[in-house]
């Protein structure tokens, strides 16, 4: 059979996955010729310290659809996952991680998708198999704050794996930004989005690789490039206090003049809520600055434009 003129590149981000790796070529590769198209699997070794790049090798010298990126040391899923994008050559390019807790399957669910015409494709987890409660149930409260204080729109529940078309992926590339977050950035570009369902299941293998104390850290990463909530609410919480103080003082001064008796630790009481609100609003006042300044060095580009009408293939 003809393939079609398109190609697929999988992006896979590996790290210590030894038990993993060949299982997952296995049903990869399985599900890219399912495709009947040009496919390529991008593994990039994130500085595992077990035999992962031994197998890889071995992989990429067997089969010339598998290329591998090796990393000098261990920089995190995020970083290893943009390098693969980066060096992908797809029309389209589909993540998924090493373990395949999130099945292969999903792969040709996702060009199904992409076929009819959306740029982007999200997966979300109808079941979590294999996670602790207590990752379940603070996952779902941050991405629940996450959601309220950032207004995404991204559905809950939805996991890393994504397929991206070729302008989705070269937009999400021009990002420049060090705090790589690749739902804020895949939201941030926009293009037609749609949402798949799916099971996610154990890891087949290994542990996952990320402490709480790893998530605790991602947690913060995700939040500050998507919202100015945190110095909103310092300059709103200063300014409240500020008036409330003010309101104070003025009370019991009109009830200084009325003669009405109120004991003196009142007037400290007030004076120290206008001062907390001066100097708070004062902390939010430099923060609006920060933020001004910390979000012309994200660079990020004013506008994106998906497509032109009669103006000329030069302009898009
Ligand atoms: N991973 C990576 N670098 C890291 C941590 C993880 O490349 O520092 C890879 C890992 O090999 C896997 C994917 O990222 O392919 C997701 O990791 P994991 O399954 O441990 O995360 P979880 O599913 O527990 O969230
Ligand atoms: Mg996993």
């Amino acid at each position: 059979m003809k393939k079609d003129n398109v190609k697929v590149s999988v992006v896979i981000p590996v790290y210590n996955e030894e038990e993993s790796i060949n299982m997952c070529f296995t049903e990869v590769d399985a599900e890219c010729q399912k495709l009947n198209k040009d496919y390529e699997i991008v593994f990039v070794n994130d500085g595992s310290k077990d035999r992962s790049l031994e197998i890889l090798e071995e992989l990429a010298s067997k089969h010339k659809q598998v290329k591998v990126i090796n990393f000098s040391r261990n920089f995190g899923q995020r970083p290893a996952l943009m390098a693969g994008f980066k060096m992908a050559t797809g029309d389209v390019v589909i993540n998924i991680d090493a373990d395949l807790q999130d099945p292969a399957s999903l792969i040709g669910k996702f060009v199904a998708k992409w076929e009819e015409g959306y740029d982007v494709v999200l997966a979300k987890r109808t079941r979590r198999k294999g996670e602790s409660w207590f990752k379940k149930i603070t996952s779902k409260i941050y991405y629940k704050v996450y959601r309220w204080i950032t207004k995404s729109k991204t559905p809950l529940d939805c996991g890393i794996s994504r397929l991206l078309s070729r302008r989705a992926i070269d937009n999400i590339l021009k990002l420049s930004e060090h705090r790589i977050y690749l739902a804020g950035m895949t939201e941030l570009v926009g293009f037609k989005q749609t949402v798949i369902e799916y099971d996610r299941d154990e890891r087949r293998a290994g542990k996952t690789k990320y402490s709480v104390k790893s998530l605790f850290n991602l947690a913060i990463n995700n939040i500050l490039p998507y919202t100015s909530f945190p110095i909103n609410f310092v300059l709103g919480l200063g300014l409240f206090l500020g008036v409330v103080g003010v309101m104070g003082l003025v009370a019991l001064l009109v009830l200084l003049l009325c003669s009405v008796p109120f004991s003196t630790i009142w007037w400290l009481v007030a004076a120290i809520t206008t001062a907390t609100g001066v100097v708070t609003t004062s902390v939010g006042i430099v923060g609006l600055y920060v933020l001004a300044a910390y979000t012309e060095t994200l660079n990020r580009p004013k506008y994106i434009i998906a497509q032109t009408f009669n103006l000329g293939e030069d302009n898009e």
